[in-house]
């Protein structure tokens, strides 16, 4: 598991694409769709142009409050509570890049990488720590090929 130090520069935004450049500025929210039920989670940038429009349906907290164990934790019991399997995939997916190492970094260069034979694409988004080091240097290559 990634810790706090290592978060600097980590995460990316779901609604700008820019890097999130330390939890402190960064947001994770979510709408209720019911009492206890929740649904399209994101990490974005504690800013009006990256939230959420406020309104009575979004739920929201500071970044920082769920990269530390007791985060992680309440983001488990969120799994609990989601709305359908597609919010139980996008829940997932947001505790995948608060989670596992490198992740965030890679994971949308994942099938790119997999079509250029770096990786073997065996479980789509579930990428061994081998992958990941795979991805990087499928990502690197790229770099110098522009
Ligand atoms: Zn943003």
């Amino acid at each position: 598991m990634v810790g706090p130090e290592s978060y600097e520069n980590y995460f990316i935004c779901d609604s700008c694409g820019e890097v999130i450049d330390s939890p402190k500025n960064g947001w994770l929210e979510w709408k209720d769709v019911d009492l206890y039920k929740y649904k399209d989670f994101r990490i974005v940038h504690h800013s009006e142009k990256c939230m959420y429009k406020s309104s009575g349906d979004v739920s929201d907290g500071p970044l920082a409050e769920y990269t530390n164990d007791t985060g992680v934790m309440r983001l488990y019991e969120f799994l609990k509570n989601v709305d359908n399997d597609e919010a139980l995939n996008n829940l997932l997916e947001i505790i995948k890049r608060i989670t596992i190492k490198d992740y965030e970094s890679v994971r949308k260069d994942e099938h790119s990488a997999a079509v250029h034979g770096y990786i073997d694409d065996l479980v789509p988004g579930f990428p061994s720590q081998g992958d990941i080091k795979a991805i990087k240097r499928y990502q690197e290559d790229e770099a110098k090929n522009i």
